[in-house]
């Protein structure tokens, strides 16, 4: 499993998210991002930020 904590990219968010693989952690954090960040499209410098945030859980 692999492991992802929003604090580590948007600090103060409590968040995290657990996927079997990479793929599955962007597509929940893009749904979050959207949901609660505001964000309507993640660029590819914000995935990069979430994937060298990824941690084997
Ligand atoms: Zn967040």
């Amino acid at each position: 499993m692999k492991a992802f904590a929003c604090g580590d990219v948007v600090p103060g968010c409590t968040r995290s998210f657990t996927a079997p693989d990479e793929q599955g952690i962007l597509a929940q954090v893009a749904a979050h991002a959207g949901a609660d960040h505001g964000l309507t499209e993640v660029s590819p410098e914000l995935v990069e930020q979430v994937r060298a945030a990824i941690v084997f859980a």
